[in-house]
């Protein structure tokens, strides 16, 4: 197979991680027989930096005639002061509604070997699997554009605004990935307070008709962040709306004891991806061959299973990873007592190492689904 993908480095951590996915997936073209071409743009601070804007048309371009993307991370103490609309962030917001991916995947697994870096009890973080799906391009992120008003400015205005359209489609796709995993999914909300998810519920419930399979349950978004931390074993898709899902995925990544550990798919209906790790880029350790490549890695490895459908691909990229864990290597974000502590660099050539070495694929994640 022969692909192309955009690869947009950002800024801080990014470019040091951006290095571990190319170099991954380098090998698992070498090892299986693919193609992966690179091709880089800039985006967020480099980008402003570059062409005054989050996002130049170029870096567009070259996604729109790209199969898939993979992005670092963007921001930085260098552009804080800039006025919002043209700060490093929008860049990545404008490039979600740009390309039309409205659904964010964000799995979380509790690592067996990882569990004593988890700020939660290990009977409590070990064995947990599920996937946050997370509506991206709409919601209060995305309403009529926020205002000041009153004479002082004293009132203001944000908005949360969903077409029915838009809640279909990524509710349908939750139920997709339910159908593929434990069959079961939450969905949650505020319906108790917020007319947009009362139809939420609504479409949620005449979804379910379709896939009577899914056992299905709703939950209030403020019982769902309690239950996240205390019971998380308990889920498995959960679906929501943009800001629920922003701050619900961040809250369930400590269960697996490091941001840096976390990859994210953000897909279209026809499974174009941008794949990115969930963190952003970690001012305090960029350029110190600190940061860990993990999430970054395995958003590559999702890249494979779901725009390319290189599921046994995916797969070796997986295993290789818990196979560098189990054998005791740790970023330092990853400090566990018996820990061999290696630097972002070492990090990503073991990782490369094991899957040129190529054992055999046994899915024993078989987990970001
Ligand atoms: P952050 O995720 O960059 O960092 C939070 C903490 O986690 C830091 O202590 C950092 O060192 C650590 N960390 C993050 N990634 C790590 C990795 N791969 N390995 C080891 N440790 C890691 O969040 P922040 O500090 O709130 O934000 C920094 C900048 O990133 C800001 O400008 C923010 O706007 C931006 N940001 C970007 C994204 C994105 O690009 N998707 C997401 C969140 C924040």
């Amino acid at each position: 197979m022969r692909k192309k993908i955009a690869v947009l480095p950002g800024d801080g951590v990014g470019r040091e991680i951006a290095k571990g996915a190319i170099a991954v997936l380098k090998a698992v073209g070498k090892r299986f027989g693919h193609e992966f071409s690179v091709e880089f743009a800039e985006i967020g601070g480099a980008a402003i930096d570059a062409h005054q804007t989050p996002l130049p048309e170029e870096t567009l371009k070259l996604c729109r005639n790209s199969d898939a993307v993979l992005l670092g991370a963007v921001g930085g103490p260098k552009w804080d002061q800039l006025p919002s609309h043209l700060r490093p962030e929008r860049g990545l917001l404008a490039i979600r509604k740009e390309l039309g991916l409205f659904a964010n995947l964000r799995p979380v697994i509790g690592f067996q070997s990882l569990l004593e870096s988890s700020p939660l009890k290990p009977e409590i973080a070990e064995n947990v699997n599920l996937m946050i799906v997370r509506e991206l391009t709409g919601g209060l992120y995305f309403g009529k554009p926020s205002e000041r008003r009153g004479e002082n400015q004293e009132v203001v205005v944000d908005t949360l605004l969903y077409t029915k359209a838009e809640i279909e489609r990524i509710v349908e796709k939750a139920f997709e990935l339910a159908m593929i995993r434990r069959r079961k999914l939450t969905s949650v909300d505020k319906a108790n307070v917020l007319e947009s998810s009362r139809m939420w519920r609504e479409i949620v419930n005449e979804k379910a008709k379709e896939f009577p399979q899914v056992e299905v349950q709703h939950m209030y978004v403020d019982a769902a962040a309690m239950k996240l931390v205390s019971h998380p074993r308990d889920f498995d898709v959960v679906v929501t709306e943009n800001l629920f899902g922003d701050i619900l995925s961040d809250e369930a990544s400590m269960i697996t004891g490091s941001l840096g550990m976390l990859p994210s798919a953000s897909l279209r209906s026809d499974g174009f991806g941008l794949y990115e790790p969930v963190h952003g880029s970690a001012p305090d350790i960029a350029g110190k061959n600190k940061a860990n490549p993990l999430a970054m890695i395995l958003s590559a490895a999702m890249m494979l299973k779901y725009s390319f459908d290189l599921r046994t691909e995916a797969e070796s990229i997986e295993q290789a990873v818990q196979e560098v864990l189990n054998a005791g290597y740790r970023t330092s974000d990853l400090q566990t007592a018996e820990g061999i502590t290696v630097g972002t660099d070492q990090m990503i050539e073991l990782v490369v190492q094991r899957i040129e070495e190529g054992s055999a694929i046994s899915s024993i994640m078989g987990a970001y689904m």
